[in-house]
């Protein structure tokens, strides 16, 4: 009897490099040494044999600043992705895009490379807010770029906001959404701004120079995104996400889904084949150890039954669809009410929690205490 095929997977890209640093960012990340992405691109490239043959489902490319990326290069690694992996007819190919990178030769010489959905990083279309966030754009170069996008023939356009931002007011928040609203996209992501310690912005909330509105407003703004929302043909179908019907990035729902991806490039994570690992995170360091034949795994874990249970449940009820129960049973051989603690059925009681056939659901009312549901779950 042949063996059962294994599910198709998601290839994540790391370009690390930024023409500038924005202050709130943690990503991995770097704005020098732009003269190694040819040996970066043969690191990455190395890196696919681990699992060539697998079917691919969607590749996306991320930062950083993937826009920074010649078209040339790109479709070299896109090139090499297809000869060394089985990727699928309709495989959705994703280009994280700064709104200061893009004309429309260089989308169409994109397009042209195998890319199908742009995801422009907007954040705000307030000056003073781009401005405090260290971005290159202005509003008016944000609108451009989207209808770049768009004359080029891509109708798959993501455009990202901020909200939560120190000062923000409603008002202001209120004109971010229309604008974006009003530029059609097919998917829209909102994300309040969150800081780490080891940011510049970070680091002036610590000295107290610099001051996050308090947790009611944030919420407050959330409230406004889903009810703003609510009236135009985008659904929400994950907490920071909504999109036309049939446009959700199929990338992202692998990640909430629990599925397995494979992470290339420096500081990229993946799940995969019973491993889940970081990459290391600086680019020569990466570029050396791909090099010598190694995976350059900074951080490497087996992805076990355990925690690819806590995942299953954690990941999944950000989704509006929620986790199957079937499944689940199908996945780990229990139930998830055999899996999550005994407060399951007291939050299904009091209405957080819904079963919608037999899928466990999070209620659209709680999406904003999210965290603090699923932890009670957790056991
Ligand atoms: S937010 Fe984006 S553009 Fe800004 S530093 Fe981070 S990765 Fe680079």
């Amino acid at each position: 009897m042949s063996a059962p095929a294994r599910p198709s997977i998601a290839i994540y890209i790391h370009w690390p490099w930024c023409a500038a640093i924005c202050p709130y960012c943690d990503f991995d990340k770097q704005a020098t040494d732009f003269r190694l992405a040819d040996a970066y691109i043969g690191a990455l490239i190395a890196h696919l044999h681990a699992e060539s043959s697998r079917a691919v489902h969607s590749i996306y490319l991320g930062g950083g600043t993937p826009s920074l990326l010649r078209p040339d290069r790109l479709r070299h690694i896109i090139e090499a992705c297809r000869a060394q992996m089985d990727v699928l007819p309709d495989c959705e190919v994703t280009l994280e895009a700064n709104p200061s990178d893009i004309v429309p030769h260089k989308v169409e010489a994109y397009l042209q490379a195998g890319v199908n959905r742009i995801s422009l990083g907007v954040q705000s279309l307030v000056d003073e807010e781009l401005r405090f966030l260290g971005r290159r754009h202005d509003a008016a170069k944000a609108v451009r770029a989207a209808l770049a996008v768009r004359e080029t023939g891509c109708e798959n356009l993501s455009l990202d906001l901020m909200y939560g931002l120190p000062g923000q007011s409603e008002a202001d928040l209120q004109r971010s959404l229309d604008g974006l609203i009003d530029l059609d996209p097919a998917h829209l992501s909102c994300y309040a701004l969150t800081l780490e310690d080891d940011t510049p912005m970070g680091d002036d909330v610590a000295a107290g120079v610099l001051k996050l509105p308090e947790d009611e407003v944030v919420a407050a703004s959330y409230e406004l995104i889903q009810s703003r929302l609510a009236r135009t043909s985008l659904d929400q179908y994950e907490l920071s996400n909504w999109a036309r019907a049939g446009r959700q990035a199929i990338h992202n729902l692998t990640y909430w889904r629990n599925g397995e991806w494979l992470g290339l490039g420096a500081g990229a994570a993946g799940s995969i084949a019973g491993l889940s690992y970081k990459r290391h995170p600086l680019v020569t360091g990466y570029i050396a150890s791909a090099a010598r034949g190694d995976p350059a795994y900074g951080w490497e874990e087996p992805w076990t039954r355990e925690s690819q249970m806590r995942d299953t449940v954690m990941l999944g009820l950000r989704l509006a669809e929620g986790v199957s129960d079937r499944d689940f049973r199908d996945r780990f051989g229990c139930t998830l009410t055999d899996y999550c603690t005994d407060r399951l059925d007291d939050l299904v009681a009091a209405g957080v929690l819904i079963w919608k056939g037999d899928r466990l659901a999070l209620a659209p009312s709680r999406y904003f205490v999210s965290n603090a549901v699923i932890a009670d779950l957790l056991p």
